[in-house]
């Protein structure tokens, strides 16, 4: 059963304006087994096929090596496939993420900053790993591999679940809140780069930089403004108004801070696997704002009257 109405708008025609509280059947953050989540990029895609979706991104942490996958399944499911990723960067000694929109594919210099998001991430795990065995779980390296279950970079997910195969925490929560959370000593940020790098890579290779989830980062609105001013003078133009489920008068308000700026408005569930809080395309409505959908950015205006597959793909 389809989560959408077929009569929200025509199907492959997106809304120039969003002028009511609503649900869309576009998605442009989700994770799969090419990072942290638990589908493959075929079956994410196939997925969101069956909820109705007509537009979607595969925003893998730091890579882009599922796209082509994600691409093909896309094609088959008659679905539009932005190409994207989800950079990790820092900001003022905070890990900020940034989701990379890339109408054209991987490119330009996007290509050699992938590259160095792949060397911080495997230091990083090293990193991680040492200060976790001093905390009590020995060859954390080796037991964070095993639960990755593949040869892809480790992420702070794979260190939590070995912390609770080996009944150091109870659970997935506790791992976060005791070891490698914000602040904690398992959340190590030194190796990535400074936000502004991170947003011209991916304006200098012909992609659009959104600011994700930015009411996930415990920062008060002022600070979240300041954020939101560095990442616009680094050529960020977009920021996701929605991502999963939010409070509607926060995102009200967070609106407001991207009328503010003219800054595009981007929403995503930020899905990583099934049985979760989230589901493809099941974020919280958009509200009613004067901020332009992302679909309008000149870099993605052909969004809107997509055909099936990978955007930019044979263009
Ligand atoms: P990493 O990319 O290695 O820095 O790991 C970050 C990922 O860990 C996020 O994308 C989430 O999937 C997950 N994560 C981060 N913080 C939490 C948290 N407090 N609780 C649960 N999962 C989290
Ligand atoms: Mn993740
Ligand atoms: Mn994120
Ligand atoms: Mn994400």
């Amino acid at each position: 059963m389809p989560l959408f109405a077929a009569n929200y708008f025509p199907a492959n025609h997106l809304p120039r304006v969003f002028d009511a509280d609503q649900r869309y059947t576009v998605d442009l953050h989700m994770h799969s087994t090419v990072s942290d989540g638990a589908l493959t990029p075929t079956e994410l895609v196939k997925l969101c096929a069956e909820r109705g979706l007509t537009h979607m991104s595969l925003t893998d942490h730091d890579t882009m090596d599922g796209i082509e996958e994600a691409g093909i399944a896309a094609q088959q499911a008659g679905l539009c496939l932005v190409p994207g990723c989800e950079l990790s960067t820092r900001w003022q000694g905070i890990n900020i993420h940034v989701v990379a929109l890339m109408p054209g594919g991987l490119q330009g210099p996007l290509i050699e900053g992938l590259e160095q998001q792949r060397e911080a991430r495997i230091k990083r795990a090293e990193v991680i790993a040492e200060r976790l065995e001093k905390m009590g779980l020995p060859n954390a390296l080796e037991k964070a591999r095993a639960q990755a279950g593949s040869d892809r970079p480790l992420g702070r997910p794979d260190f939590a679940r070995a912390l609770v195969a080996e009944g150091v925490v109870a659970d997935w929560t506790g791992a976060f809140k005791r070891y490698l959370g914000s602040g904690k000593k398992g959340d190590v940020k030194a190796h990535w780069p400074e936000i502004s790098d991170a947003v011209a890579w991916v304006v200098a290779s012909g992609g659009v930089a959104v600011l994700a989830h930015p009411l996930r980062y415990g920062l008060t609105r002022r600070k979240r403004g300041l954020l939101m001013d560095t990442f616009q003078a680094a050529g960020g133009q977009g920021v996701e108004l929605v991502s999963g489920q939010q409070n509607p008068d926060s995102t009200r308000d967070l609106a407001r801070q991207l009328v503010e700026r003219d800054l595009y408005a981007s929403m995503g569930s930020d899905f990583h696997f099934p049985g979760s809080h989230a589901a493809p395309g099941s974020m919280s409505l958009i509200p009613r704002t004067a901020a332009p959908p992302i679909w309008e950015h000149p870099r993605l205006v052909h969004l809107r009257d997509a055909p099936s597959g990978m955007l930019g793909a044979g263009s």
